[in-house]
């Protein structure tokens, strides 16, 4: 079938699923495969279910030729659909990647312009081959924006989702050392993210750059843009802002070139952060919102599924970020602790994953930087950090052992950073705080 034909079905009924534990009535049933399934298989339970079309690339589970659409691979089809629907929208939809804070950063620009226009963005962490084509699926007619957030662990996927989402803005969040194994080695993630910005200089798009951040300014340097819209802490930039206080909510103060300064008291944890709020400002600027129609869009934001929250136990403060952990965002998260003030600071943190041949190194610097703040109690967990026991601080091999360690401990008024890898479990550790 033609992607124009399958289009106008679409049209007709534009909700699509690729699970049949969540079929919505009507909808398309996208039989997508995976390591361990075959969506094909689930075609006439998705029917049964409510679905109207099935689409399927295996013929042997055809029962007939009105609701079971026959392609070549489900897949490239639902990439394809999601592209040629792109196509006929007339929206500004805004690219999103980086090794860091991308979430957070979509979510904080949702907020903002979800002031002034009927904005969608990315559900959650759908920012794959599959996450990407559902979201673009998702606008509605009354869209008036998009926010794309873009993953990647290989060179070349960013390329690929942008041809798909076609941003008119974007911007690179960051660039650090994570996915190694997949990615090479840092120059391979700069490659990487960077298709991100060739796809904007190669179709008139607006850049949004950290200008802070000379890896970014180096990825875009010998490119050209239809504009530039730099943020960061110098007050030469488009847009500029420094972090008040962190203690544990930031607030911090920003303005536009040559303006005066406006405070605005965030829901959000760790001074990382700042950069992320001043992404937010600097597209709800150039996006026509008021500073008073920004600020209370960052005001309302509040973090969710354990990046940067804060969490209060019955005897303990704590920074609870263990989504994911990476090179950098380890030291980020220790680079706040610096900011925070509290009496006692405790410091627990879980392998790395997916750190490739720089693993143990890596490792070894987030010992070095965590035994440069000032600490009541340090402690380690995984195998990768056991390995570089020093006999100084705490290292356990497995969170149980952790957990039974902390239990005894018996902390109180402490203010602990709890981050690492989302394989570390550390939820279990949240439970002895
Ligand atoms: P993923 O790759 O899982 O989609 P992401 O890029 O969407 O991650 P977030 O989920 O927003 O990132 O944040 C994950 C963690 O990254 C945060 O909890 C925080 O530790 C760290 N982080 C967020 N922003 C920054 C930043 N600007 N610089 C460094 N680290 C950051
Ligand atoms: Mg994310």
């Amino acid at each position: 079938m033609q992607i124009e034909q399958l289009y106008q079905i679409y049209q007709q009924f534009p909700q699509i699923s690729t699970d049949t534990r969540q079929i919505s009535q009507d909808c398309i049933f996208f039989a997508l495969k995976g390591g361990n399934f075959n969506g094909n298989a689930f075609a006439k339970q998705a029917l049964a279910s409510g679905a109207k079309y099935v689409v399927i690339d295996e013929v042997a589970y055809q029962e007939n030729e009105t609701q079971y659409i026959l392609v070549d691979n489900v897949l490239t089809t639902l990439q394809e659909l999601a592209k040629y629907h792109r196509q006929q929208l007339n929206i500004p939809v805004i690219g999103i990647t980086g090794t860091n804070g991308k979430t957070t950063t979509k979510e904080l620009i949702y907020a903002v312009l979800s002031e002034k226009y009927r904005t969608l963005a990315t559900k959650g962490n759908l920012n794959n081959h599959i996450g990407v084509p559902l979201t673009l699926l998702s606008i509605g007619a009354d869209v008036e924006v998009a926010i794309i957030e873009m993953g990647a662990n290989h060179v070349g996927e960013i390329a690929f989702l942008s041809s798909l989402a076609q941003p008119t803005l974007g911007l690179i969040t960051n660039v650090g050392k994570a996915h190694l194994e997949g990615f090479g080695s840092f120059e391979g993630v700069k490659t990487a993210k960077g298709e991100l910005y060739t796809y904007l200089a190669d179709h008139q798009g607006t850049l949004f750059i950290q200008a802070d951040n000379t890896h970014l300014l180096d990825m875009a340097k010998d490119k050209q843009f239809h504009q530039v819209i730099r943020y960061g802490t110098s007050e030469e930039y488009d847009v500029s802002g420094k972090l008040l206080t962190a203690d544990p909510y930031l607030q911090i103060e920003w303005k536009v070139n040559r303006g005066a300064y406006q405070s605005i008291s965030t829901q959000l944890t760790g001074s990382y952060n700042t950069e992320n709020i001043l992404a937010a400002i600097a597209i709800g600027l150039s996006m026509g919102l008021s500073a008073d129609q920004i600020n209370a869009g960052v005001e309302k934001y509040t973090p969710q599924n354990n990046r940067s929250q804060v969490t209060k136990t019955a005897r303990n403060t704590v920074i609870a970020d263990f989504y994911n952990a990476n090179a950098s965002s380890m030291a980020a998260a220790l680079d706040n602790m610096k900011v925070v003030t509290a009496d006692r600071k405790v410091i627990i943190l879980g392998d790395m994953f997916e750190m490739g041949a720089e693993s143990a190194t890596e490792h070894l610097a987030v010992i070095r930087q965590a035994e440069t703040i000032p600490a009541d109690l340090r402690i380690f967990v995984g195998k990768a950090f056991f390995q570089q026991d020093n006999g100084q601080d705490h290292f356990f091999a497995t969170t149980e052992e952790a957990a039974v360690f902390l239990r005894e401990q018996q902390l109180a008024e402490s203010f602990i950073l709890l981050k690492g890898s989302r394989g570390m479990a550390f939820e279990k550790l949240m439970e002895v705080l």
